[in-house]
């Protein structure tokens, strides 16, 4: 489930937690606006590309979603 989404530029502080009830964070990357084609990225990959390039990155949380980094393929840490 993607909730509470917000867009963040490039450069601006990555959050591993959401601020109101901690949840875990991950991060949605667009990568073709038109064709709705996005990425998925832990928090060390969303750190990465930002130091990279400008980048828009969504910020979801991740309540119970299997999910995995499409970078690293590590698992994403999920609320419950
Ligand atoms: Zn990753």
């Amino acid at each position: 489930m993607i909730t509470n989404t917000s867009k963040l530029r490039h450069k601006e502080e990555l959050r591993s937690h959401s601020t109101v009830g901690g949840y875990p964070l991950w991060y949605l990357q667009e990568i073709d606006k038109k064709g709705w084609s996005c990425k998925t990225l832990c928090l060390t990959c969303a750190n990465n590309l930002c130091q990279e390039e400008p980048v828009w990155l969504i910020e979801c949380v991740n309540y119970e979603s299997e999910l995995y980094c499409d970078e690293c393929s590590e698992k994403i840490e999920s609320a419950y």
